[in-house]
This record gives structure tokens, C-alpha cells and sequence, in this order.
């Protein structure tokens, strides 16, 4: 099979080795969850139940509040304790509903789907509160509800972030499932063809996706070249289709909707079983946690409670939540488990790069791999001076956030951050 793939880019250690052959197991799940009610991009959920309400495992706890929103629901059966400001993973102090657990596990599923439409499938998918896994946690009921004309839903089967092996693992372990769910999407959004693309690092799980998709002409599953950010929606649209996303613009402009691996199986699980998005599959990695594993758990449960459950060192130098390119790095093991906690993951001294940065040399290897053909340095020099104006023409508000410029910089430049900072500056000065 001829790998396809997207321009520059880089090559990372990817480190799955640690988890790839450890299949999913539950996590114990303990006397109380801690669920917010943000856990979605957006505006956030508001509350709609009540100190002292009994909820059962799938109960609607939080409805969502515009368009751009997604419902929350009890991952525990239980009374509601109260509400909690906790911080998220992102340092931001959020409403968090606590619920005691009462270990019974009482369910409150919807009923299955049969022979859906176009329209039941979107408001499933909505009722449920079904947000990209991935990691964006976009809101999919406002993808499939898009009205442009779709060509292919393409299905990300990349996973190109480093350690993390949870979609892995989803396509061999549950690759009806996820293809049950695939369909389910391809029918919401009415799209005559479905493309999955798999890095080749994974192929046991491109063999299983071929062989689970064997006689449907509808779906292709194409093998892609190792390579981050392979995932990028805009990198895999051009890796399959040759087509560049324009600025400002959405893949739906050029006919396709991208969803993930992860997403599939929530609306498989959401339209065939009735049950809401109240639980995750996730990789938990790094060589500082002593058993790492892929765990299904409960949302809201505090990641203080992983680690004690898998163990860990006690030379752990940084924990991420997500990947190590696209993740966040934390403060405390306080934060709880999400709708787009892909990853946790524990990190010792030899799988870090903890230095400061110097002054910029203008090797260009920055925009030697930038994905969407930036000029990183010209960011942060400017930022640095902050002559924000000036930026604009170098165009931070197409950058992804990727963080192959920082990955390959030998000064060790913060260039995510300049950018990051510069996109802020430039919608706060209205540029
Ligand atoms: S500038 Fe943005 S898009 Fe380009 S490599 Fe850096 S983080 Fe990625
Ligand atoms: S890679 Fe680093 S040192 Fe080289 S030009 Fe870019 S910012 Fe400067």
C-alpha cells in the first residue's frame, strides 16, 4: 500500500511500545466524582439538577446553554453533593457537580436507535453530548449538522502523538463497534464515501480495518507515512485528498468532515446501546508511571486516583494530560477526567528537554517543518518586541498548535507560546 502523507512536518520517538499491547481495563472508580460542567469547547454546560437529586449513571446533570455546547451526564449512580470550583487541566478554576457514588452503577440510557435518520442521528448524537475525543472536544453535533455537500467522511486513525495508544487498541479490540459508529456518522452527515487513514506504524490495525470493511466499497481504509502532526484535520485532508483547507476556511468548504476513532465508538455507543457520553477509553503512560495501561474510566475521576491505582515513581518530572506535543502540562494531580482526556501521562528526567531558551540563531529549521508553511521565528521575535501589527502578515491565526517548530528549535525557543500569545493579542486588539 503506497503511504500517503501531507508537507514537512517531523519525526518524534513515537514511544508506544509501552502501552500498545495492553488492552483496556476498568478503572475502579471511587466514593465521589467531580464532573464539570465545561468539558467541551464552548460555552459551558449550566447545571440542571440539584443538591440532593438522586442521578443514575447517564442522567442529564448539565444541558447545553447555545449552539456550541454539549449536555453532561452523571458517570456514577448517586446523590448530588453539591457544586465544586476545581481546577480544570488548563489551570482554570471551573463548576464541577459532586456526586457521592452509591457503587450501584443504576443506569439511565436512552433507547437504542433503530433504522435512524439523517435527523435522529444529529439529535442522538446531540442528546448524548458527543464531543471530538481526540483531544478538541468540538461539540459533533455541530459538525454532522453542517449543510454543505459532503464527500467522504474521513475517519482519523492517525493517533500521531507520541505514547498515547487508546485508538490503537479501539480499532483491534472494538473494530465493529467503531465501525458501526463510523457508518452511524456517514449517515448523519450523508456521505457517499468514508476514507480512513491509519499511520503505517499501526498495521495490525489497518490489516483489522480492512478486514472488518471487506466488500463495503463505500469505505477505503489508506495507510499514511508516520509522521506528526498526521492527524492535523488539514494535513490528513491533504495526505488523502491533495486539497489545502484554505485560511479561515473549514473542511466541510472542500466536501469533508473529519472525525476521530474515539468519536466513532461514542456514537456507536450512543445510537445502538442509548448511552450517553458519561466515559472514556485513555492511554496512561511515560516512564514514570509504573504500570502504564489503557484504563476505560469514569468522568470525573480525579487523576490523583489514577496514578495511586497504576503507581508511580517518585523521580517523575513532568505530567501532561494529552499527548506530549498538543497536551498540557500540570501542576497537581487534582484535575479530572474528560471528554477529551486522551492521555495521561508521567514523564522522568530522560523524556524531557528541561532547558532554558537562548537567543534565536535563524537556522530556519522551525519553518523547515512548519505544516502550514509559517515562519515561527518571525512570530516570536516580533511578540518579543511587541509589535503585534507587524505579525499579522506572518499569520499566527493559521498555526495549529502543532509544535513541530518548538520540537526541532536548537535555542529552545517558546515558539508555541509567541504564537499562541500573538493570535491572543491580535483578536484582542481587533488586527
Ligand atoms: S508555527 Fe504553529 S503550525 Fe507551525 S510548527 Fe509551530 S506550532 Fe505548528
Ligand atoms: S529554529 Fe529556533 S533558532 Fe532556528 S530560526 Fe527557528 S527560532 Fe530561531
Amino acid at each position: 500500500m503506497r503511504l500517503k502523507t501531507f508537507k514537512f512536518g517531523i519525526h518524534p520517538k513515537d514511544m508506544k511500545e509501552l502501552s500498545h499491547d495492553c488492552k483496556f481495563e476498568e478503572m475502579p472508580t471511587g466514593e465521589k466524582v467531580y464532573i464539570p460542567l465545561a468539558q467541551h469547547l464552548g460555552t459551558p454546560a449550566s447545571a440542571c439538577v440539584e443538591v440532593g437529586d438522586y442521578v443514575k449513571v447517564g442522567t442529564k446533570i448539565g444541558e447545553a446553554s447555545s449552539y456550541v455546547s454539549c449536555n453532561v451526564h452523571s458517570s456514577v449512580s448517586g446523590i448530588v453533593e453539591g457544586f465544586v470550583l476545581r481546577e480544570n487541566a488548563m489551570g482554570k478554576r471551573i463548576r464541577h457537580v459532586c456526586i457521592a457514588n452509591d457503587g450501584k452503577y443504576e443506569e439511565d440510557f436512552l433507547p437504542p436507535l433503530e433504522n435512524p435518520t439523517r435527523e435522529e442521528l444529529v439529535a442522538r448524537c446531540k442528546e448524548c453530548g458527543l464531543a471530538g475525543m481526540g483531544g478538541a472536544t468540538f461539540p459533533t453535533h455541530v459538525k454532522l449538522e453542517n449543510k454543505n455537500p459532503i464527500k467522504a467522511l474521513i475517519i482519523n486513525g492517525s493517533e500521531c502523538e507520541p505514547y498515547i495508544t487508546t485508538d490503537y487498541r479501539l480499532m483491534i479490540d472494538k473494530s465493529q463497534e467503531v465501525l458501526e459508529g463510523i457508518r452511524y456518522l456517514a449517515k448523519a452527515i450523508g456521505a457517499p464515501e468514508i476514507w480512513i487513514g491509519i499511520e503505517a506504524n499501526k498495521d495490525d490495525a489497518i490489516e483489522e480495518m480492512l478486514r472488518v470493511t471487506a466488500g463495503d466499497n463505500s469505505i477505503k481504509v489508506f495507510a499514511l507515512k508516520t509522521k506528526y502532526p498526521q492527524g492535523g484535520e488539514k494535513q490528513l485532508i491533504y495526505a488523502l485528498a491533495h486539497q489545502k483547507v484554505p485560511a479561515g476556511g473549514l473542511p466541510s468548504d472542500l466536501g469533508f468532515i473529519v472525525l476521530n476513532i474515539s468519536t466513532a465508538l461514542a456514537m456507536y455507543e450512543a445510537c445502538a446501546l442509548g448511552k450517553p457520553l458519561f466515559s472514556r477509553y485513555m492511554t496512561v503512560s511515560g516512564k514514570g508511571i509504573n504500570r502504564p495501561a489503557n484504563i476505560w474510566v469514569r468522568f470525573g475521576v480525579p487523576f490523583v486516583e489514577i496514578v495511586d491505582y497504576l503507581g508511580y515513581r517518585d523521580d517523575v518530572q513532568k505530567v501532561i494530560s494529552g499527548g506530549p506535543m498538543m497536551g498540557v502540562s500540570l501542576h497537581s494531580f487534582m484535575p479530572v477526567v474528560t471528554k477529551g482526556s486522551s492521555a495521561l501521562l508521567l514523564l522522568i528526567e530522560e523524556e524531557i528537554r528541561a532547558v532554558d531558551p537562548t537567543t534565536c540563531i535563524n537556522c530556519a529549521r522551525c519553518a523547515n517543518v512548519c505544516p502550514m508553511g509559517l515562519m515561527p521565528m518571525m512570530t516570536d521575535a516580533l511578540v518579543l518586541k511587541n509589535m503585534i501589527k507587524e505579525i499579522k502578515p506572518y499569520n499566527p491565526l493559521s498555526c495549529i498548535e502543532c509544535g513541530c517548530c518548538a520540537y526541532v528549535c536548537p535555542a529552545k525557543r517558546p515558539l508555541v507560546q509567541s504564537q499562541r500569545l500573538a493570535k491572543k493579542l491580535i483578536r484582542e486588539r481587533k488586527l
